[in-house]
């Protein structure tokens, strides 16, 4: 008898339109794919990390040549603006690069300085060896880049990958799939389509396993790790504070917030998802942030670079946005600009609320959609506190004149992140660890040599650096026989 396969439709979220399919994979098929890699994974890693990196400099060429088809495919899966569908394979090719020419410096064997008293007769070396087969399971915001965090550097680290990308958006990671067929590589990269539970089989497959998404599909994975004794780490939701301080340059705080709250239709990790605006320029923000959100233009554009915002991923997501503002509204915030669901598809107009609680659910709970609270503050402290009032701690950004001022704020923020003067910017700054504090996630970092480490289990190497008979201080007998 031969097994059912079952499918998954693909839908354009901007108008509904079926655009693709694919297999929900089962147990079965995933585990099959994991032995295919696991044999070929041993001659990948005897390639050494120059050998390994030429392959994804192949890659990224590849995409290079392929990326508008590459963008018409993410773009008719996310309903993106073609602006913001075109970053992702740029976002590719910057990080090959950057994994492909560091990768020997970051695996190079560690000669640790300084050691203890017991080890100073020992040369001691940490060697890095990857993981055979790594697990990295990605969310619908940037089917992309996400994977591009992670794909690029566990490959160069020398382990084998099993991308999972997510149900929503899984037809442009098939194009990486087909690219890295057409270029010849070794057979260390595939990906498993389908649901949860194929995510979980994943889970089951893999030695180590990296997981972005949702606060509550993390816990889960964490849970099916531990089970396993399975390395881990998790890239979770995040309620990103903006802290616009009295003495900011507001127009700067204006522009970077409203692209920071409303990139990607908010849909980002590192959204700006609530601002702290220090009393005596609160107005003046509001103002102008209302006049900056009302000139953005909302729409499905193709391929002519028409449109600022695009829809929601899904109707589920877009009902998480109306709530947030229903209940704010309820208890006495007031919508300045937007406030409504619009069009055809998932679309829900970008906005912006005042007469905002710190207490409300917009301010408490992840919204992931194209909404800016703000909330009056008298001064820093009261920003700093209530910014991390939060049970996430993934990013934040502070507007100041005073550069000393904004660096001593942001060692006061419990996150992972700050950018000064800017938004969303340390989703770019991927020499910099990167990571969530708090609900936001656990593990070894993204980015820079952990970001290459972290797929690799250490080696602690110690021999002899004296003359043997200083060397074996505690050997037998501990004295002469008498
Ligand atoms: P999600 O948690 O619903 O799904 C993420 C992935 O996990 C998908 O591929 C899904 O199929 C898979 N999955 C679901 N159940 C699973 C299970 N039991 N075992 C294994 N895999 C399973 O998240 P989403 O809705 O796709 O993405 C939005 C969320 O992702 C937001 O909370 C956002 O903040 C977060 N996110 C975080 C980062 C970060 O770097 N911190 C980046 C992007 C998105």
């Amino acid at each position: 008898m031969t097994e059912m396969t079952t499918r998954i439709d693909v839908h354009n979220p901007a108008d509904g339109r079926l655009v693709g399919s694919v297999e929900d994979e089962s147990q079965d098929s995933v585990a099959s794919k994991a032995s295919v890699l696991r044999a070929a994974q041993p001659e990948w890693e005897e390639l050494g990390a120059k050998g390994r990196a030429r392959w994804l400099f192949e890659l990224q060429n590849w995409l290079l040549d392929n990326s508008a088809h590459i963008a018409d495919v993410l773009q008719s899966e996310t309903g993106k603006p073609r602006a913001e569908a075109e970053l992702e394979v740029p976002a590719w090719v910057d990080l090959i690069n950057y994994f492909g020419r560091n990768a020997e410096k970051f695996l190079h064997d560690d000669q640790p300085s300084p050691h203890g008293l017991l080890g100073w007769t020992k040369k001691l070396t940490t060697a890095y060896r990857p993981y055979p087969l790594v697990g990295v399971i990605t969310p619908w915001n940037f089917p992309l880049a996400m994977a591009g965090l992670d794909v690029p550097p566990a490959l160069v680290a020398g382990a084998a990958v099993l991308l999972k990308p997510s149900e929503v958006t899984p037809l442009s990671a098939l194009e990486l799939a087909r690219g890295w067929a057409e270029i010849g590589a070794p057979e260390v990269f595939a990906i498993a389509t389908g649901r949860g539970e194929t995510g979980a089989a994943v889970v089951d497959a893999v030695d180590y396993v990296q997981f972005t998404g949702s606060t509550r599909t993390g816990q889960a994975v964490a849970r099916q790790c531990v089970d396993q004794l399975k390395p881990y780490s998790l890239e979770l939701g995040g309620k990103d504070p903006a802290l616009v301080l009295a003495d900011a340059d507001i127009n700067r705080a204006v522009h970077g917030i409203a692209w920071g709250g409303l990139m990607n239709a908010g849909q980002v990790c590192v959204s700006v998802e609530r601002v702290y605006v220090e009393a005596p320029v609160h107005d003046e923000f509001v103002a102008k942030l209302t006049q900056r959100v009302g000139e953005l233009r909302q729409g499905q554009d193709g391929k002519d670079f028409r449109f600022d915002i695009g829809p929601m991923a899904n109707m589920t997501q877009r009902d998480i946005v109306v709530r947030h503002v229903a209940e704010a509204t309820a208890a006495g915030a007031r919508v300045t600009i937007g406030g409504t669901p619009t069009g055809v598809g998932t679309f829900f107009e970008p906005t912006v609320l005042v007469d905002v609680d710190q207490s409300m659910s917009c301010i408490q709970e992840e919204t992931f959609g194209p909404t800016i609270p703000v909330i009056k503050v008298a001064d820093e402290d009261e920003a700093v506190r209530l910014a991390n009032d939060s049970q996430y701690g993934l990013s934040a950004s502070v507007w100041t004149g005073d550069a000393d001022r904004g660096r001593r704020i942001a060692r006061r923020l419990d996150v992972g992140a700050v950018n000064i003067n800017d938004a969303i910017a340390n989703l770019f700054s991927f020499a910099l660890p990167m990571g969530g504090w708090k609900q936001s996630g656990t593990g070894a970092r993204l980015g820079g040599a952990t970001g290459v480490r972290k797929y690799c289990r250490q080696t602690a190497i110690t021999e002899p650096r004296l003359p043997m008979l200083i060397d074996e201080p505690m050997w037998f007998p501990y004295s002469r026989a008498r």
